[in-house]
C-alpha cells in the first residue's frame, strides 16, 4: 500500500528535553528524517551549519519568507526560526516520516497548513526540574534563562492543541513512548482509509 510519510511535530517548553528525545528517537529509527530549520540565532559552541540549523542572516531569512519558502516560521525568544518547506514535502511524498522540533506558534501554523500531522507535546516532570535543566545546560545567558522559564507555564496551557503528551522523566522511556505514538499513527484508519480501499479495489 502506498503511504505518505507522517509529519511528526514535537514541541514543548525550553528545557523539557525535546532535543534530546528527538536525538534518541533518530538513533533508534534511521527511517525518520529530521527537518533542519533555518534560524537567525548565532550558533552555540559545537553547533554545525546544515546539521543543527541553517544559520542565516535576517536579510536571508526575510528573503525566504518573501519567496514563500517556509512551511512555518516564528519569532522565538528574539530570534527567527523557520522550517524550509520543499524538503519536508518531498520527503513525505517518498513515504518517509519527517520530524519537526519547533515551538508552539510554529506547530499551530503547521496544523493549519497540514492538519494530518501528529502533534506531540513534551512536558517536564515539574517546573522546578525545568529550571534546573535550563540552568544546567549552561548555553543561555541569565536573561535568556528568565525569558525561557517565564514563558513555560503559558506554553503548557496551550497543550490542548496537541494530540499526545509525553512527560520526560527519562530520555530512553520518552523516546520509546514517542516511537509508540508514531507506530500507532501508522495504523490509523482515518489517515490511510482511501489508500486501503484503493489497494483492494486494484486487485479486482
Ligand atoms: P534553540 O534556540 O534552543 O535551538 O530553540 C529555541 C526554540 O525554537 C525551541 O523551542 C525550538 O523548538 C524552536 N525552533 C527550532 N526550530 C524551529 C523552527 O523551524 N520553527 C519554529 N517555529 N520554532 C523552531
Amino acid at each position: 500500500m502506498n503511504r505518505e510519510g507522517i509529519l511528526i511535530v514535537v514541541s514543548g517548553p525550553s528545557g523539557a528535553g525535546k532535543g534530546t528525545i528527538c536525538k534518541e528517537l533518530l538513533n533508534r529509527n534511521k527511517d525518520i528524517k529530521i527537518s533542519v530549520s533555518a534560524t537567525t540565532r548565532k550558533p552555540r559552541e559545537g553547533e554545525i551549519h546544515g546539521v543543527n540549523y541553517y544559520f542565516i542572516t535576517k536579510e536571508t531569512f526575510e528573503d525566504m519568507i518573501n519567496k514563500d519558502e517556509f512551511l512555518e516560521y516564528a519569532k522565538v525568544y528574539d530570534n527567527f526560526y523557520g522550517t524550509p518547506k520543499k524538503e519536508v514535502f518531498e520527503t513525505l511524498s517518498k513515504g518517509k516520516d519527517v520530524l519537526l522540533e519547533i515551538d508552539i506558534q510554529g506547530a499551530m501554523s503547521v496544523k493549519k497548513e497540514y492538519p494530518n500531522g501528529v502533534f506531540i507535546f513534551i512536558l517536564p516532570p515539574s517546573l522546578d526540574e525545568l529550571k534546573n535543566r535550563i540552568v544546567k545546560r549552561g548555553t543561555e545567558t541569565e536573561e535568556d534563562i528568565k525569558k525561557r522559564f517565564g514563558s513555560a507555564l503559558s506554553e503548557i496551557e496551550k497543550i490542548d492543541n496537541y494530540d499526545y503528551f509525553i512527560i520526560n522523566e527519562d530520555v530512553e522511556k520518552s523516546a520509546y513512548e514517542l516511537q509508540n505514538i508514531i507506530n500507532a499513527e501508522k495504523n490509523r484508519v482515518l489517515r490511510y482509509k482511501d489508500n486501503i480501499i484503493k489497494m483492494f479495489k486494484e486487485e479486482l
